[in-house]
């Protein structure tokens, strides 16, 4: 088998609005190949960056665009296309955007190989520890402490034993932050888990102050609540509180998860399955995980795509701690990009088991959503 084309398709709702949100555009990659099947990707970056990363032209032997390296291709090959992708733009790929479009790939030639095998992602990572995976309800912070008190209260009776909340308006001042927090955990009740997301609000001194009042509300976790590259940072507050710590989602190859467990000492390791360079090297940050005794957890703020991988790759390590999951009710891109729509139930998603990833594109809402 032979890949013949790579195909970026960009994706906008009709209104973006400036928040903080991944979730309002989409890009998605498709490669098709000669015997007729054809994989389906994701990236969450700047989508525009990304894709020019895939779709351009040859420039210099460490600058080329991602497509037409990995045309003629056998698709099975991950291992040896990943590092050929690497290589061809490692002006540019390193970190960050090159990375990212490299993901988009990487997981549609996984959901080749499934499609061609005849079995799900999960199989061929030789996965299968979970069949269900425990998730929490994702969302941002209601706009005052009580809002968010009310989202609390719906998403636990909607099932969910997992409620994260994150960014805005966490980061303003000592009292409304330790007010947000203390009225998620009285919407949410004692049983329930409650996971912060302070979206980069504070440096290192601030941060273990935070840490220090949350505990008082049990938390299961604190998120992001330096800047990525304050490893230092990072190991004085993990070093100051029993919270776990969790960080991952700026990442992109295994070097960059290194630094922020070596150096910065974090709990729990969010890979993005859209940004971290695919299949092939989320296993292996899993493995460095693992190796220093830390668990995993995804992070994923786009489409159904994106849930569907995190979901292969968690049941097919051994440290996977919780799966993201978006739940806000809105009319987002989410609900209309594929044709499947993965729901939780009692707290728990289901790991596909069709062949491949197990979600195809709806075509319709391509035509509608697609920007020219
Ligand atoms: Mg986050």
């Amino acid at each position: 088998m032979k890949i013949t084309r790579v195909e970026t398709i960009y994706l906008r709702q009709e209104q973006v609005r400036e928040q903080c949100d991944s979730g309002q555009d989409a890009l998605i990659v498709r490669v098709e190949t000669d015997a007729g099947i054809t994989g389906l990707g994701e990236v969450d970056s700047n989508p525009m960056a990304a894709k020019g990363a895939i779709d351009g032209p040859f420039s210099h032997t460490t600058a080329c665009g991602l497509a037409q390296v990995v045309i003629g291709e056998d698709p099975f090959e991950t291992e040896k296309i990943w590092y050929k992708m690497y290589r061809a733009n490692i002006y540019g790929g390193r970190r960050g955007v090159g990375i990212h479009a490299m993901s988009g790939i990487d997981m549609a030639l996984w959901d080749i190989k499934g499609k061609a095998l005849g079995l799900p992602v999960w199989k061929l990572l030789g996965g299968g520890f979970q069949q269900r995976i425990r998730c929490y309800a994702s969302s941002l912070f209601g706009p005052t402490p009580r809002k968010t008190a009310e989202l609390a209260r719906r998403f636990r009776d909607q099932g969910f034993t997992a409620v994260k909340f994150g960014w805005d308006p966490m980061g303003r001042d000592a009292k409304t932050d330790v007010a947000l927090v203390r009225e998620a955990r009285r919407g949410l009740g004692e049983q329930a888990d409650l996971l912060i997301d302070a979206g980069l609000a504070w440096d290192a001194a601030t941060a273990i102050h935070r840490a220090r009042a949350f505990a008082e509300y049990d938390i299961f976790w604190l998120e992001e609540p330096l800047r990525p590259d304050d490893y230092e940072g990072y190991r004085r507050l993990s070093e100051a509180t029993d919270v776990r710590i969790a960080a991952g989602e700026e990442e992109s190859n295994r070097l960059s998860f290194l630094e922020l467990m070596d150096k910065g000492k974090i709990d729990v390791v969010q890979v993005d399955l859209t940004r971290c360079g695919g299949f092939t090297e989320a296993m292996k940050i899993a493995s460095l995980a693992w190796d220093r005794g830390l668990v995993v957890a995804n992070h994923g703020f786009t489409t159904y795509i994106n849930v569907a991988a995190a979901l292969h790759w968690l049941a097919s390590v051994p440290n996977a701690l919780i799966c993201e999951f978006v739940t806000e009710e809105n009319t987002s891109l989410r609900e209309f990009v594929t044709r499947r729509k993965f729901r939780a139930r009692d707290g728990y998603l289901d790991v596909p088991c069709e062949p491949g990833l197990g979600v195809d594109l709806d075509e319709e809402a391509v035509r509608r959503f697609r920007v020219a």
